[in-house]
């Protein structure tokens, strides 16, 4: 079995592994001892984005006004990286772990639309250099491979437009047609980044499942926000370039909303189950108790820990221990109304929030969490194997307002002691607070 420290160790490592975009080999020179086949797809990708540039070589036909583009483009995007800089240096330094996206492909798309392709080249390899430079400097090889897979979806993008609107300049027209064009090229250039990058993350890590490969799916609306961005720049640097200006501003301010609440959730919820985390619960649940006190409402809370959780860790091991809360915080998630709101208080301790919730629907509302609890079969990722785990159990503890207590604290007091009171008469039951005086309320 996996003591502590090992595991600890061990998923340090997996975290490092794990990283995907930019950063997916953890070292600056691994590239060279990966295993072969990792190697071999980087070495794959750097060399086919190469040909890309080479052939855009041949293809240097370019108007005046195509510098234009490209200089508005690039400055729209320094100053994107330089406004944005403290936040996604924070951004890239939290996305250890897990897939890195960011608004930059809005100037990248913009440049695909309008610009002959080596300028559209040269505004990826810029911006990429720009980043590297003033972000976070990750090994070269890792930059260059993010870029290559950029510049390759990029060419497929740019096939996309001239194979549906052939013989346009600007391979980019108005109406119908371009639209088509505008979103295949969109939907191809994300695909191939995606699957690339996508690809380096499960070859470089078999561990990895393929879903935490695939990354959040909130990633991918930002992905689609910034080719949506990026296109309405194109059509304004053809047509009203001074409004260029404009679209800055909006994406500067819009850029700062996102992240900003990005981090917001971030500070809400527990890492590993995403459950709101004790302060977030705390504040919702003093919220809900004041406008419960308003409205004359009742309101329930539920106190629940898990039965010999210690049990698990020893038997399976931590990782095992941490999949069994995940699953149980998304079977709790399952089993509430909307309104409701589970909270990870500790370890393998959790509190629900019922607004307008009797005493009676909120003893129904724990019994039938215990039942779906002692119910669970949970496949898990143990020291020997793929497992399952069943027969775990809970105690719950339940308190309503009023009749249990006038502040959050004694709520909670009360539950947790009914949490207490269901351990020591067995486990795997709910016992409910009694009903206070009126000097013990508040
Ligand atoms: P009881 O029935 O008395 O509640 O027994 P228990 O083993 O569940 O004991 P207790 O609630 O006091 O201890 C909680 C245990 O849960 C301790 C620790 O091994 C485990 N635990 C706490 N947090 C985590 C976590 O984040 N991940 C994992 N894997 N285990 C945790
Ligand atoms: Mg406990
Ligand atoms: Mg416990």
């Amino acid at each position: 079995m996996l003591s502590i420290r090992h595991w600890r160790l061990r998923r340090r490592r997996r975290r490092d592994n794990d990283s995907a975009a930019a950063a997916w080999v953890p070292s600056r020179w691994s590239l060279w001892t990966a295993p072969t086949a990792v190697l071999g797809y980087v070495l794959a990708v750097d060399v086919l984005a190469l040909v890309v540039i080479g052939v855009a070589f041949g293809d240097v036909e370019m108007a005046p006004g195509d510098w234009v583009r490209f200089a508005v483009l690039m400055v729209g995007s320094a100053i994107h990286i330089e406004a944005g800089r403290e936040i996604e240096r924070l951004r890239l330094v939290a996305a250890e772990g897990s897939t890195y996206v960011n608004l930059k492909s809005m100037w990248i798309f913009a440049g695909i639309l309008i610009l002959p392709p080596l300028l559209a080249i040269a505004v990826i390899t810029l911006s990429y250099l720009h980043s590297w430079a003033r972000l976070r400097r990750t090994a070269p090889h890792r930059a260059a491979f993010s870029a290559a897979t950029v510049v390759l979806g990029s060419a497929v993008a740019v096939m996309c437009l001239r194979t549906i609107n052939p013989g346009n300049q600007l391979s980019y027209a108005g109406g119908a047609i371009g639209l088509v064009a505008v979103t295949a090229a969109a939907l191809a250039y994300w695909l191939i980044n995606y699957s690339l990058v996508v690809g380096a993350v499960l070859l470089s890590n078999p561990e990895a499942n393929a879903r935490k490969a695939l990354g959040q799916l909130s990633d991918q609306f930002i992905v689609a926000g910034a080719l949506g961005l990026g296109t309405t720049s194109a059509v304004l640097l053809v047509y009203q370039p001074w409004l260029t200006v404009a679209l800055l501003i909006t994406v500067l301010g819009l850029h700062r909303a996102l992240l900003v609440g990005q981090f917001q959730f971030a500070a809400r919820t527990d890492s590993n189950t995403g459950l709101a985390n004790t302060m977030f619960w705390h504040e919702i649940a003093a919220k809900e108790l004041e406008r419960a006190q308003n409205a004359n409402a009742s309101l329930g809370v539920l106190y629940l820990d898990l039965d010999h959780f210690k049990t698990v860790n020893d038997t399976h091991g931590h990782l095992a221990g941490d999949q069994v809360l995940k699953t149980i915080a998304a079977e709790l998630k399952h089993e509430i109304r909307t309104d409701d709101l589970v909270g990870r208080l500790g370890g393998e301790e959790f509190a629900i929030l019922l607004p307008n919730t009797n005493a009676d629907d909120t003893l129904r509302t724990a019994e039938r969490i215990r039942h779906r609890i002692a119910n669970l079969v949970i496949s898990v990722t143990a020291p020997t194997g793929t497992t399952l785990v069943d027969g775990l159990t809970c105690s719950i503890g339940a308190a309503t307002y009023p009749a249990a207590g006038h502040s959050l604290d004694v709520l909670l007091m009360a539950a947790d002691t009914a949490t207490y009171a269901a351990k020591e008469a067995g486990r795997n039951q709910v016992v409910t607070a009694p009903t206070r005086t009126p000097g013990q309320l508040s």
